[in-house]
Parts: structure tokens; C-alpha cells; sequence
């Protein structure tokens, strides 16, 4: 995949919910439990020259309910359980920010916390990532926004928590039943994988046809409580 290689194009991948089963404010190894079967899918787009990009807003810091030092172990361990299926992750940002944080430097807004794209932009300047050419995969539309900010495109994993896009800034380009279908869709887009049939998906309640020109009230309200990290 040399064409892509010169692109040098990402995979950014949200943490909590995207690649790992959402809990409330993990602060050790064993707590990040990545979804099962994911590793394939991975592992296909990293053969095909994406690098894999891991973008996560971690207010945990900010809120004093854990350390860079965990954080640390966390990602440790998080890039080990994938380096088993032969899967290397790229680079690891995190935002640590909170303005209603505790601690001091760490309790201010800041241009990374998604769905600001700042963690996007210095991980295209570290690894020179061209973004047109690279995706955004999220659990939440403050992903997407993220995603498309910077000019990626975008893959919103459904969990159920998220109602329609209140405006085209939110909107992604395709949903996604989970965080495999999420890597197949893309594969399949970027002619890497087998021909994905189900890439028309949108939650229950969404309108398909309001997908690119949304309501401006946000339409109904989630319909689960999301865990915002
Ligand atoms: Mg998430
Ligand atoms: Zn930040």
C-alpha cells in the first residue's frame, strides 16, 4: 500500500467506549478492557500503512482521581493487550484537562479536550499525518466534531447515547453498530477489506435524510446516560 504510505494516514481512535468497555474514571490497567474482536480489524488497516492514533480526553487528571503516573500504566498496558495481536499503537494523546477540575494548571479550558481538535492537529504535526487522508472513530458526537474539525472523516460508534446532530459540525459520515463494523466500514471504503453491505446504518430515531442538514433544536434527548471523561 505504498499510496498510502506517502499519506501517511491515521486511524484515530477514541479510548473509553471505542476501544475499551466504557467505565467511570478507570485509574488502573486491569479496569481498560478492550472490546473483543477488534484486534483484526486493527491489524488490517495497519497493514494497509494507516497509523494508529489513540485521542482521549482523560478530566480524570484534572479532577484529581488519578496520576499521569496510572495514566501511564494504563496506556501501558493498553498498547501490550494490542502488541499480543501483533497490533502497534502510533501514539497515545490525552487531554488532561477540566475547567471544573481540581487541580491546579489542570482545571482550564485548552484547545485539546475533544470536541476540540487540538490532540488531532500535534499528533498530524508529530507523525506528519495527512488528515484529509485519515479517520476519526468515536463513541460520542463530541468525537465527531473532534473528527471533523480537523478535516478527518468520521465514524460514530453507536452505544445508544448519542440523538441526532444538532448541526452538520456533529454529523458523522457513516455510524457504526460497534468498533469492529466501525474498522470494516473504513476498510471497506478505503478498498482494503471485503465490500461492507450494512455501511447505511443510523440509530433508532435519527433521520437519515437530516443527516447532513440536522434540526437546529438537536432533536430528541439521549436516550442513555453517556460517561463523560
Ligand atoms: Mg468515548
Ligand atoms: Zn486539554
Amino acid at each position: 500500500m505504498t499510496r498510502l504510505e506517502e499519506r501517511s494516514a491515521a486511524i484515530f481512535l477514541d479510548r473509553d467506549g471505542t476501544l475499551v468497555y466504557s467505565s467511570v474514571y478507570p485509574s488502573r490497567p486491569e479496569q481498560l478492557r478492550l472490546y473483543e474482536g477488534i484486534e483484526q480489524g486493527l491489524g488490517l488497516l495497519q497493514e494497509a500503512g494507516f497509523r494508529l492514533v489513540v485521542v482521549t480526553n482523560q478530566s480524570g487528571l484534572a479532577r484529581g482521581l488519578f496520576t499521569d503516573d496510572d495514566l501511564g500504566r494504563m496506556h501501558a498496558h493498553l498498547a501490550d493487550e494490542l502488541a499480543r495481536s501483533g497490533v502497534r499503537i502510533d501514539g497515545i494523546y490525552h487531554c488532561p484537562h477540566h475547567p471544573d477540575g481540581v487541580v491546579p494548571g489542570l482545571a482550564v479550558r485548552c484547545d485539546c479536550r475533544k470536541p476540540a481538535p487540538g490532540m488531532i492537529l500535534r499528533a498530524a504535526t508529530d507523525l506528519s499525518l495527512d488528515l484529509a487522508s485519515s479517520w476519526f472513530v468515536g463513541d460520542i458526537l463530541d468525537d465527531v466534531e473532534a473528527g471533523n474539525a480537523a478535516g478527518c472523516r468520521t465514524v460514530l460508534v453507536d452505544l445508544g447515547t448519542e440523538s441526532a446532530p444538532p448541526r452538520p459540525a456533529r454529523c458523522p459520515d457513516y455510524v457504526a453498530r460497534a468498533t469492529r463494523h466501525a474498522l470494516r466500514i473504513i476498510a471497506a471504503v478505503e478498498g482494503v477489506g471485503p465490500a461492507e453491505p450494512d455501511v447505511d446504518y443510523r440509530p433508532q430515531g435519527w433521520d437519515t435524510a437530516s443527516d447532513k442538514a440536522a434540526p437546529p433544536d438537536g432533536g430528541p434527548p439521549s436516550r442513555r446516560m453517556r460517561i463523560e471523561t
